[in-house]
C-alpha cells in the first residue's frame, strides 16, 4: 500500500498514514518504520502494508519511508545510533600529572627520610586527583538511540554510569531488563571486571612510579 504521513506524534512515536486509494487514516507505531535513517515527518510518502490490530482496527506494518535511502548500510546506521566515549579534557591530563608527581615525591621523600609520617602526605595529591579521574562526565546528548530497538530513549543514572565506563553500546531501560532476564549472571561478571580494571589501573599507577624510586635511589646510594 501506499500513502502519506498526515500526523506524526515524535515524542510518543506514533502517527497516521492517509492511503493513497482515500480510505480511511491508518495507525502506525515508530517501531513499525523499517527506514532507520531518519525519523518519519508529516508529509513523508510511504510504502506500508495494513495488518488488523488485536482491536480489530487498521494498522500500517513494514512502513518505509520513500525516497529515504532503506538504509541497511551500515555506516549511516553506526552514524545515526552511534554514542562518542567520553573523552579526556584538559582536567584529565592535569590529573595523570599531579598523580605522577605526587607518587614520585611520596617514594623520594620517603626513601630520602625513611619515615612514613614524613613522606605520606606527598600521596594526597595523587588520591584528589585519582578521584577527579574517576567523576561522572555527562554525554553531550540527552538521548541516545538504544542500540537494541534503536529508540530513543533519555540518559538516566544508569546510563551515564555505563558511558562513563566506556560503553558505547547503550540500552533503553526495556531492553536492559529483557538482556538481564536473559543473562542473569552478565551483570555480576561485568560488574567484577570492571573492578579488577580499576584496581589494575591503581596497581599500575602506584607500583611503576615506587619502583622507579626505588632503582632511582639505590642508583644515587
Ligand atoms: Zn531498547
Amino acid at each position: 500500500m501506499k500513502g502519506k504521513i498526515v500526523q506524526w506524534m515524535d515524542e510518543k512515536g506514533f502517527g497516521f498514514i492517509q492511503p493513497d486509494d482515500g480510505s480511511e487514516k491508518v495507525f502506525f507505531h515508530v517501531s513499525s518504520v523499517k527506514t532507520d535513517a531518519r525519523r518519519p515527518q508529516v508529509g513523508d510518502s510511504v510504502f506500508y502494508e495494513s495488518m488488523l490490530d488485536s482491536q480489530k482496527r487498521k494498522k500500517a506494518k513494514s512502513v518505509v519511508i520513500d525516497g529515504v535511502r532503506k538504509d541497511s548500510s551500515s555506516s549511516a546506521r553506526s552514524r545515526s545510533i552511534r554514542v562518542e566515549p567520553p573523552k579526556k579534557d584538559a582536567v584529565d591530563f592535569v590529573s595523570y600529572l599531579v598523580i605522577s608527581v605526587s607518587i614520585l615525591a611520596t617514594g623520594f621523600e620517603f626513601y630520602r627520610t625513611g619515615s612514613v609520617e614524613k613522606s605520606w602526605f606527598f600521596s594526597v595529591p595523587a588520591v584528589i586527583a585519582f578521584l577527579v579521574i574517576n567523576r561522572q562526565k555527562k554525554p553531550k546528548d540527552k538521548t541516545f538511540h538504544c542500540s537494541r530497538c534503536r529508540k530513543i530513549s533519555e540518559h538516566d543514572s544508569r546510563t551515564i554510569k555505563a558511558w562513563n565506563n566506556g560503553f558505547v553500546k547503550l540500552y533503553c531501560s526495556a531492553c536492559h531488563f529483557q538482556w538481564l532476564k536473559d543473562n542473569p549472571n552478565q551483570d555480576k561478571q561485568s560488574m567484577q571486571s570492571q573492578g579488577r580494571g580499576c584496581l589494575g589501573v591503581l596497581v599500575l599507577l602506584t607500583v611503576v612510579p615506587i619502583l622507579g624510586c626505588m632503582g632511582l635511589y639505590q642508583w644515587l646510594a
